[in-house]
């Protein structure tokens, strides 16, 4: 039986890119890459305008340990610094750089010995994050304060659309287990587990096929959200993460597979982190496919290279990340960075455009709730802004995977709820 966790749901998975092989995308004269690449501390500048730089010149220094180097995408010069909105609408400092078109690079040495000390050094400096879209700085998940035996890949890709991580399981399998093998090395794991759902059954076998002892390919059910963090480690090592703990808390470390290969990439050929497996999707668009993207290219030099001849009145909606738990973004000013999955230009016919209406208590939302909570009851509560009674409510424990809200039949913003009782449990009681 294939392993799963209890509820959630399964949204129609519209993976239309899947078997379309990963493919360079051109990038263009300018770009603009992001110093705040990552969870935690934004990169200091270390390049100043009029500075000629390489592809892999590091251009942004991590500023403390939650943070992360941030390295140059292209070879040119240093045109200045930018203010501009990220995915989530937030403002935050871009270094401009013109591109030469050359592509000169200037790489880390390769490590051909390696060891737990110069594996993990490298996994910092070259600016690792987590690349399933949490971009949590790598090394420091590499260093917990707890034991941990256990090494739990994502592989699972559950988010429909998205395709890229299937992609790199089929065309970069070997380097992602490299890749796998060196995270083992690091954490001083014996074992570790790649949950792939089953709808991705050659990347299965194909992994299968080369995996080295110690690194255990799993099929999992194809249900949303299998890759969440506490369903993925539930789902592969039955062990439960509480309301409140890490992963490490039950021994676990989790990585996404992408990580693994961008591992592999710093260690086997010195790249450091400046570059993405990407999926195009969405009917506003004609030239789907998966891409390996630089970072710093505007969403907007993305859309009107892959417009083609769909009307631009036909998208309706564009998503950086995947449909259910991606931001919607309002202009097209953003650019990408290595927490860039994807970008979805999603027409009418694929965007809940209803307004909502009564709640017709049918439980649904709490049926596909894979936290065990009760949206339907946290929403009149936050209404009301009653602190006391949300607290008993656990949304604390929510992991915002928008189950609930894609359930809804009444279309009720289950979801916005939730995030506002969690604020106003963490400021205690203001809305
Ligand atoms: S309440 Fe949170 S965890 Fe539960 S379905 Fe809704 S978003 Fe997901
Ligand atoms: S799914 Fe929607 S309509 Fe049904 S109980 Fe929950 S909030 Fe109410």
């Amino acid at each position: 039986m294939l392993r799963t966790f209890k509820r959630g749901t399964h949204p129609p998975e519209s993976k239309f890119t899947e078997n379309l092989p990963l493919e360079d995308f051109d990038a263009p004269q300018i770009l603009a890459i992001s110093l705040s690449q990552h969870i935690g501390a934004p990169a200091k500048p270390i390049v100043k305008e009029g500075d000629l730089v390489k592809v892999g010149t590091k251009i942004g220094e991590a500023n403390g340990f939650v943070s992360a180097n941030v390295y140059s995408s292209v070879s040119g010069i240093v045109k200045g610094f930018k203010k501009l909105p990220n995915a989530t609408g937030a403002k935050v400092m871009h270094v401009e750089i013109e591109n030469d078109f050359k592509y000169d690079a200037v790489l880390l040495p390769a490590i051909t010995e390696p060891t737990k000390e110069n594996l993990y050094e490298r996994i910092r400096e070259a600016g690792i994050v987590g690349m399933g879209g949490a971009t949590f700085p790598t090394h420091v998940k590499l260093s917990p304060s707890k034991p941990v035996d256990t090494l739990v890949i994502n592989g699972a890709e559950c988010e429909p659309y998205i395709t890229c991580d299937y992609r790199l399981m089929l065309e970069r399998g070997e380097e992602v287990l490299k890749g796998v093998g060196y995270l083992k090395t690091v954490l001083g794991v014996e074992k570790a587990f790649v949950g792939i759902e089953n709808n991705k059954k050659k990347a299965i076998e194909y992994l299968k096929s080369i995996a080295p002892e110690g690194i255990e390919i799993v099929a999992l059910k194809a249900k949303y959200p299998q890759g969440a963090e506490k369903q993925l480690i539930y789902s592969l090592t039955r062990r439960i993460v509480p309301t409140g703990a890490l992963p490490m808390d039950v021994g676990v470390v989790v990585a996404n597979v992408h990580t693994a290969y961008s591992v592999c990439r710093a260690v086997d050929k010195g790249e450091p982190c400046y570059m993405r497996a990407m999926t195009l999707s969405g009917d506003g668009i004609e030239k789907k496919g998966n891409y390996f993207v630089r970072n710093g290219i505007s969403f907007e030099y993305i859309y009107n290279q892959v417009i083609g001849s769909v009307p631009v009145e036909k998208t309706r909606k564009v998503i950086s990340g995947g449909p259910m738990m991606g931001f919607s973004v309002s202009n097209l000013l953003p650019v990408t960075t290595k927490g860039t999955s994807s970008l979805l230009f999603l027409t009418e016919k694929q965007v809940n455009v209803s307004k909502p209406t009564q709640c017709i208590n049918c439980g649904r939302c709490v049926r596909g709730c894979p936290m065990n909570l009760n949206p339907s009851r946290i929403e009149p509560m936050v209404i009301e802004s009653h602190t006391e009674k949300l607290k008993t409510m656990n949304p604390m424990s929510c992991i915002e995977c928008g189950v609930c809200s894609y359930n809804c039949p009444a279309k009720r913003p289950l979801l916005s709820a939730i995030r506002l009782a969690k604020k106003i449990i963490k400021e205690g009681g203001e809305k």
